[in-house]
């Protein structure tokens, strides 16, 4: 095992019966449980580019975040548990006051870059970092790419095959793509989109699937509450009113909007009923610290 870190199997939580009207069922996988650190999916996205890293003898990874970015505290403190060296390449100017994620990253060693939005688009290596892409890993922003769809499939491994849709909240795609990668046939896989019109996200997500082999998904663009990272009082009611009714803390910027969709969809009887559905919950509590105080009656 090349892994310095071994995380518990992630619990499935069957949601008490909220749905029994529309005869569903909703079960949720714990992915949030699974590190108070490496939260959610992005260990598994990791896993693949730390074991290259590892297995390749070099210094550490070098990737891609904003400010309040899981990807790149992830990022940090994995590498910090695997004895390699972290650079985060932040997007937009240095803030007057550092995030409390960007506090966490420079807590676990990081080094971090700060580059204006439009040369962050270019995903290009700051001028700074000329010459070390021979011994770094460098991993996309939230880990795209076939390594973190492959460590993204993993996701579902012993969660059974009972199901009829798996759900998962999209950033770049990566875990829909591992989730559609290795999902069972027939079950119906959704995605439910953090952005405000990302027009391209289907075909970045078609892109990381294995040629050849017909897998069908689809993804909701019309749960992003203003677009990514946006929120309003109905979002920050819903999770407050979720935790009471489940127990199931989420994070504003995804598993919130993934959740609200799930309950906004089962209500318009959108899924048949004995649909029986898996939803991801794909970690991400620490951004929850953006939020202003008092918003949320349990903690991050
Ligand atoms: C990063 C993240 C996602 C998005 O994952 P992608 O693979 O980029 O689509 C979803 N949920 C949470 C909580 C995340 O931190």
């Amino acid at each position: 095992m090349f892994s310095a870190i071994i995380l518990p199997q992630p619990c499935l939580q069957v949601v008490p019966d909220l749905y029994a009207a529309q005869k569903v069922s909703v079960a949720v996988l714990r992915l949030d449980e699974l590190h108070p650190v490496i939260s959610g999916n992005k260990w598994f996205k990791l896993k693949h580019y730390l074991h290259e890293a590892t297995q390749t003898g070099k210094k550490g990874i070098i990737t891609w975040g904003g400010a309040w970015s899981n990807h790149l505290v992830a990022t940090a403190a994995a590498c910090a548990a695997h004895g390699l060296q972290s650079i985060g390449i932040v997007r937009g100017e240095a803030p007057p006051q550092k995030t409390a994620a960007l506090a966490d990253c420079l807590s676990y060693g990081m080094q971090l870059i700060f580059v204006s939005r439009t040369t962050y688009k270019q995903a290009l290596l700051p001028e700074l970092l000329w010459g070390c892409e021979k011994d770094f890993v460098l991993v996309p922003e939230g880990g795209y790419g076939p390594l973190g769809v492959t460590g993204a499939a993993e996701i579902i491994n012993n969660t059974g095959t009972d199901y009829s849709h798996i759900i998962c909240a999209v950033g770049t795609g990566t875990m829909l793509a591992g989730i559609c990668s290795a999902a069972a046939p027939g079950v119906q896989i959704m995605g439910i989109s953090s952005q405000k019109n990302n027009v391209q996200l289907e075909e970045e997500v078609r892109q990381l699937l294995p040629p050849g082999k017909a897998i069908s998904f689809s993804v909701q663009h019309q749960f992003h509450f203003g677009g990514y990272a946006k929120h309003n009082p109905a979002l920050l009611q819903f999770m407050n009113n979720w935790w009471q009714q489940t127990g199931i803390p989420t994070d504003f910027v995804y598993t919130a909007k993934t959740f609200y969709a799930v309950d906004a969809l089962v209500r318009q009887q959108y899924f048949g009923a004995g649909s029986n559905l898996l939803v991801i919950h794909s970690g991400g509590l620490q951004g929850n610290r953006g939020l202003p105080p008092q918003s949320l009656i349990f903690s991050p």
